[in-house]
């Protein structure tokens, strides 16, 4: 194992035999593997938990509370004395230096770098369409868009135009991935259990969610029938669908699609992914995505020590085609990676090449209807539900969170309760949802404030 150039690490905990960057999937898997070696490892993330990001959008739409899929890194390798965290934004990498660079100015040394800094929305050049349509990537994202659905459905009770009403509890989700129509069923399931349980002045029709698919047909990567089962599905859930749709514009409250302007309270950003910019700090030609090509060892070739996995690396399978961004790539990657580097620095040989076994993709699309492709056959309905529910609670990363989300599960089966609906203080629900008096008949007393700021407000809360 080459050593950690002390020179470059300018505090004795800055530095460490192997560093590791990014706490998902991938990167928590390989620093499990290492746990209790005795080689010194250290992880840097930005944040300080682990994401289970498939279930963020549960978050979203208010039937898990963050804390139910987010777990505190330290928490997680707190058990083995030779993993260290540093928690901390990597901004580059000082290839001859054998360095890391942070963004408050620190710098780290390694040995053997492992990359697995995950992926980002693609906005494809528009990033100026964030903050109207945020994605599911993160605690914040996934708060931002429960708190527009919720606080959305809270205006638009005092609404007296129909209109009015509709446009604020229109909800259009951009992407027809896995993400996207588990996020449309999702948000129509939470409002006909809201209109027809908890708010006396919306009805059914008042609602409507819209979701936006460029390509032909939803859920791309999977079978054409699974894709089918799906549309239907979403249909009966009254779920608009609207195919070979291109959106030109997205600002506040409103999204531009194919030349119609459609007003919406709540827009999500589910379409494609670019990977964290990993070849740009190796300096080295990106592939597909962004991702950095390694090598069937999961090595960046011509980097020797340096190693990347996850979604942000792109690892060709067997049959030459790119392996796809996913939880169970990600962290397969991860332990072969980190079971690899243990036997290497036990004086075995070098990391050999990663294989990756495919235990199917999984797509959910409401209550009982979810669908599973296993390449060579497939499933649909409720048995495909049942082993979503089973695959997803194994995956999250330890007992206490498989027992939460089975428990929340079992209680909104029976009661469809969603037990996280909280909107922040800093919502300022009081606010109005529109300043037209036509709209909003006149002022009731003690509502003073909700005639002065603007309508667009509303959009931002
Ligand atoms: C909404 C959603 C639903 C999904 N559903 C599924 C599913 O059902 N099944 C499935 O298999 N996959 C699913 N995926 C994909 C899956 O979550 C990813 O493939 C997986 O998270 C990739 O793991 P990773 O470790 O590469 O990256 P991540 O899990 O994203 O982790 C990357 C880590 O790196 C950190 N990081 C990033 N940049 C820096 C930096 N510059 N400095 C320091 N730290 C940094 C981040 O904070 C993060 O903790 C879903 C993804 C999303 C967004």
């Amino acid at each position: 194992m080459p050593p950690v150039p002390a020179a470059n690490a300018p505090g004795p905990d800055l530095g460490a035999d192997i560093v590791i960057v990014g706490g998902g999937f991938a990167g928590l898997a390989c620093a499990l593997e290492l746990g209790g070696s005795g080689i010194d490892v250290l992880l840097i993330d930005a944040r300080n938990h682990n994401l289970f990001q498939p279930l963020l959008y549960q978050v979203a739409t208010a039937a898990l509370s963050p804390a139910d899929i987010a777990e505190p890194i330290r928490r997680t390798l707190g058990r083995h004395r030779n993993l260290r965290v540093l928690l901390g934004r990597v901004t580059g990498v000082d290839v001859p230096a054998r360095a890391l660079r942070l963004a408050d100015g620190r710098r780290v040394g390694f040995g053997q770098l492992v990359l697995a800094a995950g992926s980002d929305y693609n906005y494809f050049g528009h990033d100026d369409w964030r903050p109207h349509a945020p994605g599911l990537k993160t605690v914040h994202g996934a708060r931002l868009i429960r708190q527009r659905l919720l606080l959305g459905f809270e205006k638009a009770e005092h609404l007296p135009d129909p209109d009015a009403r509709r446009d604020l509890l229109t909800t259009v989700i951009v992407g027809g991935g896995p993400t996207g129509v588990e996020m449309a069923g999702a948000v129509s399931e939470l409002g006909r259990f809201l209109i027809g349980r908890d708010f006396r002045g919306l009805f059914p029709d008042d609602l409507r969610v819209l979701l936006v698919e460029a390509g032909p047909r939803i859920l791309a990567g999977f079978p054409e029938r699974l894709a089918r089962y799906a549309e239907d599905t979403l249909h009966e859930e009254s779920v608009e669908i609207w195919t070979d749709s291109t959106v030109e514009a997205v600002g506040e409250g409103f999204v531009s699609i194919g030349g119609r302007q459609v007003p919406a309270g709540c827009v999500i950003w589910a379409a494609g992914v670019k990977a964290a910019p990993l070849a740009q700090w190796l300096g080295v030609e990106p592939g597909e995505a962004g991702r950095l090509p390694v090598g069937p060892d999961l090595a960046v070739p011509g980097h020797p020590g340096i190693w990347a996995i996850g979604d942000a690396a792109l690892a060709t399978g067997e049959d030459g085609k790119p392996l796809p961004a996913l939880a169970q790539v990600a962290r397969q990657q991860g332990r072969h990676l980190g079971r690899a580097l243990r036997r290497q620095a036990r004086g075995g040989p070098p990391p050999g090449p990663f294989r990756f076994r495919n235990r199917g993709n999984t797509a959910v699309i409401g209550r009982g209807a979810a669908v599973f492709d296993f390449g060579r056959w497939q499933m649909t309905g409720r048995i495909a539900w049942y082993l979503w529910a089973l695959v997803h609670v194994w995956l999250l990363v330890n007992f206490e969170k498989r027992l939460l989300v089975s428990l929340q599960w079992a209680m909104r089966y029976a009661t469809r309760q969603r037990s996280a609906r909280l909107i922040d203080e800093t919502a300022d629900p009081a606010m109005p949802a529109t300043t037209d008096p036509e709209e909003t008949g006149p002022p009731q007393a003690g509502a003073a404030r909700a005639q002065t700021p603007p309508r667009r407000r509303i959009w931002m809360a």
